[in-house]
């Protein structure tokens, strides 16, 4: 598990308060098995203006991780969440295709 979702992936949220939502991995944090998924597990914090770093200081959204678990592989083609699974090329290479449908992923 875990290591099938890749940075620029396209996930759906399957629990919690972003259910249902999706969005793009942004980072992968494979020591925790957490995600960072644009838009999703939205934080807000305020910052203080630094004009030293051209920080402008305010309301600031930030994304925060959210375990592999809650999200899967979002299928363009089944147009729903769906487990990855390994394919084996003739070279030896591996590619994640769709354990729905059988798309080819990468
Ligand atoms: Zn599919």
């Amino acid at each position: 598990m875990g290591r099938k979702l890749k940075k620029g992936d396209f996930v759906i949220v399957v629990a919690g308060k972003d259910k249902g939502k999706m969005g793009k991995i942004l980072r992968v944090i494979p020591e925790s098995k957490r995600v960072v998924v644009e838009k999703i597990n939205l934080h807000y914090s305020h910052e203080r203006p630094n004009p030293q770093k051209g920080v402008q200081g305010g309301k600031v959204e930030k994304e925060l991780p959210v375990h592999i678990s809650n999200v899967m592989y979002y299928c363009t083609n089944c147009e729903k969440g769906v487990r990855i699974k390994y394919r084996v090329l003739a070279d030896g290479r591996k590619i994640r295709t769709c354990g729905s449908c059988g798309k080819d992923l990468d």
